[in-house]
């Protein structure tokens, strides 16, 4: 077919394209997301072909992606060395919208776990639209002798003509919109603006992408003249690192991961590298930080971990990844296995997803865990900054959680005077000990001080300090502790005192009691004996379970 002829898309095409352009995706920016995924794509089945057909060899330095921006022209150009299309191809996969060729040859070579291959919609290429007025494909196929030219400005058509090209493979020309007010197009060819959006969405491309960056360097023999060298680069890292074996890196690998991310400015605490290939195949990297993030317990903070698929971010923040009481973590996960929709920014069915997250939940509480033994110290750290976090899970979701969280939990103790766990506790209760005691107070020297903390103190047993609001809610919520109920040093029945000597005394003294109450009056329900003062005269307590400190709260809260 040497003439040029030109071809209508089909109707519904039509209006597909004007869509596409306009509403799947969110930003501009994908389109290059979506050429560069094509383009390896392309690659990769000239690598499959070569598995099979022993003609073929797949030299690694042949394969690459080449983007060209040209100011003087306004036009991106974005190369591949990949299998190319024949004129038939072009006009099936490149004339057809929504009809995808790598899907198809995904099916064709029966490549089941299909794990690199990206393309399976059929839009993405037209995404180019979205920046572009003119789209020129010029490519030469696998095992063809003949080049051939497709073009098409939208909507309206495209030709199909024979074209130039020496070697195998793609070239996609854009000839980018003009700006117009309220939109830039030739922030395209900006070099900076490139790299950028090459590292966030195509960073883990197995193919390097290259572009001629332009260097000032020191002009040779010179001291202080310098030169413009344009100087190929490759702007990927191309193997994830999730995706290398544990065994391979170092601390400051993950270290340099988590900065390079933008994950915080912190060094993180411990880092978790998960890689599951169960009924759901998934990579992880998260990160314990160390500090809180300064917006954390503030309704700016969104949690999140990034996610991609098959190396190609798809969400920047999927918070559906990580329960609240976890959304200090940071990382990502790469999956093979979800199932995307057409723009590739949503998922499908969340099936999948819930399968990881709970994966990862476990993940989580079990490092957590073995910080708490190994490694104390740095536990400690982790629970000055995000310890409000997990007791607030602990009460929300109507105690859902609490089965998870209480062995992460530490507290102040009167007889360590440090934090410790409720299994620690536990472990150290005396025999005749019935109750895990704990006092509530503004802070631990307030605490100290209380009266009612003498009795339970007398006796040996440790007290829990309480200083933050969340803590005797989370601990109301969890009830019991192995076993042993929670109990404060201002209730009513400590199960300590002994009942019928104290009921005697009463009895005997009924008179000054009456008097008494009829003094204080509304002010107080009931005067009683106690047995649980030893250095101060009188103190004040609540009858039932809820402590003073709580009913401050619980008054406080507006109706
Ligand atoms: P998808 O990638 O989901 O299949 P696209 O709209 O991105 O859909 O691309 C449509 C088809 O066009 C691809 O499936 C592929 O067959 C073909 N194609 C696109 N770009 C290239 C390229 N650079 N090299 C070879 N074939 C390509
Ligand atoms: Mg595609």
């Amino acid at each position: 077919m040497a003439e040029m002829t030109k071809k209508q898309f089909q109707a519904e095409s039509k209006r597909l394209l004007e869509m596409m352009v306009n509403s799947i995706y969110s930003q501009k920016e994908i389109f290059l997301r979506e050429l560069i995924s094509n383009a390896s794509d392309a690659i990769d089945k000239i690598y499959y072909k070569a598995l099979t057909d022993d003609r073929l060899t797949f030299n690694q330095e042949d394969y690459y992606i080449k983007i060209t921006p040209d100011k003087d022209n306004l036009t991106l150009t974005i190369s591949d060395t990949g299998i190319g299309m024949t004129e038939e191809e072009l006009e099936d996969n490149l004339g057809i919208i929504a009809k995808s060729g790598s899907l198809a040859f995904k099916n064709e070579n029966e490549i089941k776990d299909g794990q690199d291959i990206i393309g399976q919609f059929g839009v993405g290429f037209y995404s180019a639209f979205m920046v572009a007025d003119v789209v020129t494909v010029v490519t030469k196929a696998l095992g063809s002798d003949k080049a051939y030219k497709w073009e098409s400005q939208g909507t309206d058509g495209y030709t199909i003509e024979v074209g130039e090209k020496e070697t195998v493979g793609t070239d996609i020309i854009l000839k980018l919109k003009e700006n117009t007010e309220d939109d830039s197009y030739d922030e395209f060819l900006e070099e900076y603006r490139l790299k950028t959006i090459v590292k966030k969405y195509s960073d883990f491309i197995r193919y390097p992408i290259k572009m001629d960056v332009i260097e000032s360097k020191l002009k040779e023999g010179s001291e202080d003249e310098y030169e413009d060298i344009i100087e190929e680069q490759t702007i990927n890292s191309m193997v994830p690192i999730w995706r290398k074996n544990k065994n391979e890196l170092t601390d400051e690998d993950y270290e340099n991961f988590y900065s390079e991310k933008r994950y915080g400015f912190d060094k993180p605490l411990k880092h978790i590298h998960i890689s599951v290939d169960g009924a759901v195949r998934y990579q992880s990297i998260l990160f314990i930080p160390e500090q809180i993030p300064y917006d954390y317990y503030s309704k700016e903070f969104e949690k999140g971990l990034e996610l991609y698929s098959n190396g190609v971010l798809i969400m920047e923040k999927c918070a559906d990844l990580l329960p609240d009481y976890f959304s200090f973590v940071k990382g990502m996960v790469d999956s093979e296995d979800l199932s995307l929709n057409i723009s590739r920014e949503i998922l499908q069915h969340d099936r999948q997803l819930k399968l990881i997250a709970k994966n990862i939940k476990k993940k989580i509480k079990g490092q957590l865990l073995s910080l708490l033994k190994d490694d104390q110290d740095s536990y400690e750290k982790f629970y000055q900054s995000f310890g409000r976090q997990l007791k607030y899970g602990v009460y929300s979701d109507f105690g859902a959680n609490k089965e998870d969280l209480q062995d992460l939990l530490m507290f102040y103790s009167s007889k360590e005077k440090k934090l410790v766990t409720l299994d620690e506790y536990v472990k150290r209760m005396p025999e005749d000990q019935k109750y895990i005691y704990y006092a509530t107070g503004e802070s631990y020297d307030r605490i100290e001080k209380l009266p009612q903390t003498e009795v339970v103190a007398e006796k040996g047993y440790e007290i829990l300090y309480f200083t933050e609001e969340v803590d005797e809610f989370a601990i109301k919520m969890l009830v019991k502790y192995k076993d042993k109920e929670f109990k404060s040093v201002s209730s009513g029945d400590l199960g300590i005192e002994e009942e019928e000597e104290k009921k005697e005394v009463q009895e005997e003294n009924k008179d000054l009691f009456e008097e008494m109450k009829k003094v204080l009056g509304d002010k107080v329900k009931d005067v009683r004996v106690s047995k649980r003062l030893k250095s101060h005269p009188v103190c004040i307590s609540t009858e039932g379970e809820v402590s003073i400190e709580m009913e401050k709260i619980i008054n406080s809260m507006p109706d």
